[in-house]
């Protein structure tokens, strides 16, 4: 290895190593391994999985944050790593001293100690988990800039705003264009939402993901949780971060500029470039993954989304507007309205009406302290449980 490939070879740790984030940032690593090394793996219990990629990446050091497997953790590893448990050992394995950059994959809000852990280390930041954005993004982008660290997006629609963005600042951004693909109702009527069971929910049309974003992109909430996303990563306003139903997802967004001019971002729908990109920024490198083939893209449609039908998006746009903890609020109880979905206990439609319910009840503090968010997440949950069981038939 050159000294110029070893420089440039950055030392990764991966927070939700087993999840789908996880899977293809293994094999970004695998594709590009001059640029790209694992040296810290967690997870939350999956044991047998997490060891299986700790004996393939020889990761030195490995989280879980399931104490009680940590013995079938290490009955399944091949070598001797360092082993972190708990949720203590995963803002631990999040500051590791050779690790330079922190990629978040884990689902919902638990990765945001490690990452605040890992950027007062000085670790750049890959952020796939939206939700600690969503819940906390005054705070992870202020101490990112106190800590002269980087938040680099993983998020499709955020790396490909980032890479039209290019580094100009948001006073040249007149507006944001998210794409959404519309999920799997995209085109069903509102009074066929009533039969909606968890299994056509959960197969999306375009991209293949862990459960909860798939839900979320089912009921649309995705994408609102990604406009506030887009709200703290860039410094736009909510008022010019808009989204466009795109069902092809190959255009994975856009930015129009002050001049009139747009920018997009196209490829096929496959985490690993996006992950690739936030690791080698601002480097391009070759790769195995197919460049697109336009004389098979037989069209590329866009259309407006059905505001009434997919109430997430205005529920969003108000969270965002509003700022404060109602964006914790908002995020914490679709959690637990997604969950109580996939359990069976209350139908699909039910998701945003508990979310709704939820946001109408709380008092938003501004510029809330880590505490006060955590309080709002708490309180959030309690409150959708109950509205859940209010529902429950
Ligand atoms: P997933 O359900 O497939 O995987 C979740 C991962 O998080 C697993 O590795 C699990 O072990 C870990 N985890 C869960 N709870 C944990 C806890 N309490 N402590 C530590 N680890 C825990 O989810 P995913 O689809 O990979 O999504 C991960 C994040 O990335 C989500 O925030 C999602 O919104 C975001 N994201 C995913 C995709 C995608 O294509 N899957 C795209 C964009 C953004
Ligand atoms: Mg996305």
């Amino acid at each position: 290895m050159t000294t110029e490939t070893s420089t440039k070879r950055k030392r990764v740790v991966i927070l939700g190593a087993t999840g789908s984030i996880g899977e293809s940032t293994l094999k970004v690593a695998r594709d590009i391994p001059d640029r790209m090394e694992i040296v810290g793996l967690a997870a939350n219990s999956n044991a047998e999985k997490l060891a299986a990629a700790a004996n393939e990446t020889r990761a030195q050091s490995v989280c879980l944050v399931d104490e009680t497997k940590i013995d079938a953790l290490k009955r399944a590893l091949a070598y001797q790593p360092r082993i972190f448990a708990g949720e203590e050992g995963l803002r631990e394995i999040a500051c590791l001293t050779n690790a330079e950059m922190v990629l978040v994959a884990i689902v919902g809000t638990a990765g945001l100690r490690p990452a605040l852990a890992a950027i007062e280390a000085g670790k750049d930041l890959a952020v796939a988990s939206k939700e600690i954005l969503v819940m906390a993004g005054e705070i992870v982008m202020r101490e990112a800039c106190d800590n002269d660290v980087r938040v680099l997006p993983v998020d499709s629609e955020h790396n490909a705003i980032f890479q039209c963005l290019e580094g100009k600042s948001s006073w040249d951004v007149r507006r944001i264009i998210l794409t959404a693909s519309g999920g799997p109702f995209r085109e069903m009527p509102r009074t066929d939402f009533e039969s909606i069971i968890p299994e056509q929910a959960l197969k999306h049309p375009t991209w293949n993901m862990g459960p909860k974003i798939t839900i979320d992109s089912a009921t649309l909430f995705n994408k609102g949780l990604e406009m506030i996303e887009a709200h703290w990563l860039f410094g736009v306003e909510m008022k010019r971060i808009e989204v466009v139903i795109h069902p092809q997802s190959i255009v994975h967004s856009m930015v129009e500029f002050a001049d009139g001019s747009t920018l997009a971002q196209l490829s096929y729908s496959n985490m690993c470039f996006p992950i690739q990109y936030a690791v080698t920024w601002p480097d391009r490198v070759p790769n195995s993954l197919p460049p697109l083939d336009f004389s098979k893209l037989s069209r590329l449609e866009f259309f407006t989304p059905r505001y009434d039908d997919f109430p997430a998006l205005n529920l969003a746009r108000r969270a965002g507007e509003t700022g404060g903890t109602l964006p914790a609020t908002m995020n914490a109880a679709n959690e637990v309205a997604v969950a109580a979905f996939l359990d069976g206990q209350m139908r699909f439609a039910d998701i945003w009406h508990i979310v709704e319910e939820v946001m109408n009840r709380h008092t938003p503090v501004a510029h809330p302290d880590l505490d006060a968010i955590l309080h709002a997440d708490q309180w959030a949950r309690a409150e959708a449980t109950r509205c859940a069981k209010a529902l429950k038939r």
